[in-house]
């Protein structure tokens, strides 16, 4: 189905205001759209950028009749806006990606069954809903990580279980909350791809991302990939496509993908909208995975994206800002500015908190090599810790 394309001049919505609307609104209005973003946060990252801010909540009616009447067509930054406000904007309004896709990766059991109708491969697990499923769970799936079935975001509503007392005590600390509970594996390399699907099927592939988490959250991003094979990042990209075309997905969608020890690859989550670990797009490919947003939701033509730089990005987080016990204070961002290649993006949040996505910086250069030594120049005047070289 090819749709009219929204050009350039008419307004797009986002639901939500975070990070990710922000570099939304940015990448659109580059195009020349004004945009409206409704969020209930008054000083949400996209809010204070976009041409129209809409503060209420995500269900609140008059909030969605307000952003339907700026705005021709609609998208999602943030994967937990609830399904019903985007039913409801899809009534009036083009919505991409929709609401159906939206209801899967909102939710870990529906996801891995899509992982499964798509012959993709996960981590053994078991839905835990209920006290008869928590006692008869397998012993293989243990020691595992237990999930929230539905919103979970960097590591929150996960709980590192080793045993079945442990496995107990923390489905209790969870509320007794639907759950997935994974098989703990063994992590070679953590990998992600991001797809991009126009409403006529065409989809492009940004390259396969190398990614390093610390504490449940994403610090470090490598493009190319250091360790993958070529036929990991081929697998990982062919899955990530056909997952997309599976659900009949507009929009930008990331898939997180594991490498375990045997080189095999195994499908973590899925998340519909741009992704943290494609940051690096802004400034390392002639189409980032915004751009790639606005161009699927307002169906504009996909041109395959091409890396032209080598990029690592590094995520700051808000404990940057407090380091020492001391008062907030920021890095010395003359000092990171300093190293060449080195675009920094902050998102406009006043407050720092420990483990708060605050900013990021990547570094470009014409080479791999070059890129990972400044980036590690730049974790170091940062106080981060350094990567294993590739
Ligand atoms: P985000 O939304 O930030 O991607 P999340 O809270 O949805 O994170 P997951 O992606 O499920 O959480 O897990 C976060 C990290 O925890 C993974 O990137 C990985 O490092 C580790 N992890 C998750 N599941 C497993 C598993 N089954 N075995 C080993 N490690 C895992
Ligand atoms: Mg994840």
């Amino acid at each position: 189905m090819s749709r009219k394309a929204i050009l350039p001049g008419a307004t797009l919505g986002v639901m939500g205001g975070g990070q990710l609307g922000r570099m939304f609104v940015q990448a659109a209005q580059s195009l020349g759209y004004f945009t409206a973003v409704l969020d209930p946060d008054a000083t949400s990252p996209a809010g204070l950028v976009a041409h129209y801010h809409i503060d209420t909540g995500y269900l609140d009616e008059q909030g969605l009749a307000q952003l339907m009447q700026r705005t021709e067509a609609i998208t999602t930054e943030f994967e937990n806006v609830p399904a019903g406000a985007l039913v409801t904007l899809g009534a009036y309004r083009r919505v991409a990606p929709g609401a159906d896709a939206v209801a899967i990766c909102q939710d870990r059991a529906a996801e891995k069954a899509q992982f499964r109708r798509c012959g993709v491969a996960c981590a053994p697990f078991a839905l835990i809903d209920t006290p008869e499923r928590l006692a008869t769970v397998a012993d293989d799936l243990l020691p595992g990580i237990l999930k929230t079935a539905r919103l979970g975001y960097d590591g929150k509503g996960q709980v590192r279980v080793a045993d079945r007392s442990e496995l107990a005590a923390a489905w209790a600390s969870l509320g007794q909350a639907p759950c997935v509970l994974e098989k703990r594996l063994a992590l070679a390399l953590e990998l992600s791809v991001v797809v991009a699907r126009g409403a006529d099927g065409d989809s492009v592939t940004l390259p396969v991302q190398q990614n390093l988490h610390r504490d449940g959250i994403l610090a470090v991003t490598q493009v190319p990939a250091p360790d993958a094979t070529p036929a990991q990042q081929q697998a990982a990209t062919q899955a990530a496509t056909a997952l997309a075309e599976a659900m009949d997905y507009v929009g930008v969608l990331c898939v997180e993908f594991f490498v375990l020890a045997d080189g095999s690859l195994v499908a973590n989550e899925m998340a519909p909208r741009p992704h943290n670990s494609a940051h690096w797009s802004l400034d390392g490919s002639d189409v980032s995975q915004f751009e790639l947003q606005v161009r699927t939701l307002a169906g504009l033509p996909l041109t395959a994206p091409r890396q032209h730089s080598a990029a690592v990005m590094l995520n700051l987080l808000g404990d940057l800002w407090l380091q020492d016990g001391g008062p907030e204070k920021a890095p010395d961002w003359a000092a990171l500015l300093a190293l060449p290649g080195v675009h920094l993006h902050l998102y406009g949040k006043a407050n720092a908190r420990p483990g708060r996505k605050m900013g990021h910086l990547t570094v470009t250069a014409a080479d791999a090599a070059t890129a990972n030594a400044t980036a590690l120049q730049a974790a170091a005047l940062l106080g981060l810790p350094a990567w294993p070289a590739a």
